[in-house]
Parts: C-alpha cells; sequence; structure tokens
C-alpha cells in the first residue's frame, strides 16, 4: 500500500535505540534497542513488572510516561518528538492490554476519523469491518456497539484486531493480545495479524507471556525484558524454552535493578555467551 507521504509499507524499519523511560520518578526502561523491519515478528517476553506496557506506552507517547534517553525512530523519522496523532499518522499503531472503552463512538466511525485524519481513502468501511469480522470469527452484532463498551476482554482484543486489519498499519505494537481470547479466537486472532504480515507487510511487536500467541504468529525473533532491558535474543525456540522454564533465570537481575544497582548486562567483563539458563 501507498502512504500519504509516499512510502511504501513493505520496505520500513521501526528503530529503538538505547530508549530509556521512567514513570512517577522511577527508571523503568533501562537501554532498550530493537529493530523491526516489515514484514517481520518480534516478541517480547518478560516477567510482570518488567517494564513491557511502558515500552509500548512510550513507543506510542502515552502521557505521563518520561523519555529520559534513546530514539525511535520509523524510517529515520523521530517518533519520541511527535504528539500520539501523528506517530499513527507516521504508521504506528498500538493494541493496549486493557483496551479503553469510548461510549457513543462506533468502531466505524472511529476508523472513518482516522482515515479522514490521515487524508486516506477506504472505500466503505461497513462493507470491510464486515468482510473482516467475518474472516476472524467476531459476532457481526457486536460491531455496531460503542467502541469495547459491553464488550468481553476477549471481544475487547478481536476489535483490537479488525482495526488494525482496517486501518493497515507499518507497525503494530501488540501489548498481551492474547489475554482474555479464548483458544478459538485466539487462532484466529493470531492468524489474521500473521497474514497481515504478508499481504500488507505489517511489522509487528508482540509483548506477550505466552507462547500460544507464536504458533500462528511466527516470530523471527524473541527478546527477553528483564528490568526494563533486553537481556536475551532468540529465535522462535526461545518462547517455548521460556514457556518450560519460566523466568526464574532472570529473577535475579530483577530484584538487583529493584534496589538500584546497574544492569548486570553492562559489565564489561561478563561473558556474552553464557547460558542463562545453566
Ligand atoms: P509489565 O507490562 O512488564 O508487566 P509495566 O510496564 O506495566 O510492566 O510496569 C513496569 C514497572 O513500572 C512496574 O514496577 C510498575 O509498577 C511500574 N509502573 C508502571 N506504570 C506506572 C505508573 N503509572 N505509576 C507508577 N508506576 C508504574
Ligand atoms: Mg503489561
Amino acid at each position: 500500500m501507498t502512504t500519504p507521504d509516499g512510502g511504501d509499507n513493505k520496505h520500513s524499519v521501526l528503530e529503538i535505540r538505547g530508549l530509556r523511560a521512567g514513570v512517577a520518578g522511577k527508571e523503568i526502561l533501562r537501554g532498550i534497542d530493537l529493530r523491526v523491519a516489515s514484514g517481520e515478528v518480534h516478541a517480547v517476553m518478560g516477567p510482570n513488572g518488567s517494564g513491557k506496557s511502558t515500552l509500548a506506552h512510550v513507543l506510542m507517547g502515552r502521557p505521563g510516561y518520561e523519555v529520559l534517553g534513546g530514539s525511535v525512530s520509523l524510517d529515520g523519522r523521530e517518533l519520541l518528538t511527535l504528539p500520539t496523532w501523528e506517530r499513527a499518522q507516521a504508521g504506528l499503531f498500538l493494541c493496549l492490554q486493557y483496551p479503553i472503552e469510548v461510549p457513543g463512538v462506533s468502531l466505524e466511525h472511529a476508523l472513518a476519523a482516522a482515515f479522514a485524519a490521515g487524508g486516506r481513502e477506504r472505500g466503505a468501511i461497513d462493507e470491510v469491518l464486515v468482510a473482516e469480522a467475518d474472516r476472524i470469527g467476531f459476532r457481526r452484532e457486536l460491531l455496531s456497539r460503542a467502541l469495547n463498551v459491553e464488550l468481553s476482554g476477549g471481544e475487547k482484543k478481536a476489535n483490537e484486531t479488525l482495526q488494525l486489519a482496517v486501518l493497515e498499519p507499518r507497525f503494530a505494537v501488540l501489548d498481551e493480545i492474547d489475554s482474555g481470547l479464548d483458544l478459538d479466537l485466539l487462532r484466529a486472532v493470531s492468524r489474521r495479524i500473521e497474514a497481515e504480515t504478508t499481504e500488507t507487510g505489517l511489522g509487528v511487536l508482540a509483548i506477550t507471556h505466552y507462547s500460544r500467541l507464536l504458533h500462528e504468529l511466527e516470530p523471527d525473533r524473541v527478546h527477553v525484558l528483564s528490568a526494563g532491558r533486553i537481556v536475551q535474543s532468540g529465535g522462535p525456540e526461545l518462547a517455548e524454552e521460556l514457556e518450560r522454564t519460566g523466568y526464574a533465570a532472570y529473577a535475579e537481575e530483577e530484584q538487583a535493578a529493584a534496589n538500584g544497582a546497574p544492569p548486570k548486562a553492562a559489565d564489561p567483563f561478563a561473558d556474552p555467551f553464557a547460558d542463562p539458563f545453566a
């Protein structure tokens, strides 16, 4: 798809460099480096409180989070200085861990407004929505509800997926999109997003605790976030390994960070090939 600025969805790069950020006076993200190209799926896994949602919110520019250093660029354009709506127009989309209810605004109106704001055309949105709803098995009658109002947790996640499918962003950050979904909807949602990586070249940063999301949505890379840093990266097998072992191997680092110690990985004498599962 050609975008308003003449860009091409299939050859974009989202690059996070040395990102440090805090909330309520506490440093949470302590230097994140990630590079996601169009069509790639990167999973970010990690224990509760490691900073996964903070990363999602800082990428999208949620108020209340303070950027302390680093950069986030989309095809070389710095995003951190832009308001949230401009980041969205640049092609970034966030599926919230806890989607917000918006009484009085329908899904169709919200999407129409998003297209109009971006100066983009997209035929009959109602028809596209029905087709997309059918594609993931989302009940059609839920489409006429006000945005996320009186939807179950899983239906809200499916609703986010519909928006993603219709808006065709360049990059999507999915914050635990699998939580609340039953197995059928989980399979449909992950399959839909995987298809978008090839159909439109969507790049994905998928935050999750569970490898089951990653069966249909196939990760190119899996990263472990612990105490605000990426402490390990690997292929899809890392997700399965984590599901078996849990995050106990990283508990020491979590505790040290909580006590204000500098990140372990910054130790120049640390063995870069050490096996954290040993
Ligand atoms: P995760 O999504 O990995 O579970 P979060 O990014 O939500 O972790 O939280 C990381 C840390 O930041 C936690 O210790 C959490 O308590 C803290 N935190 C997150 N948001 C806020 C906030 N608005 N005010 C104070 N602390 C926060
Ligand atoms: Mg979270």
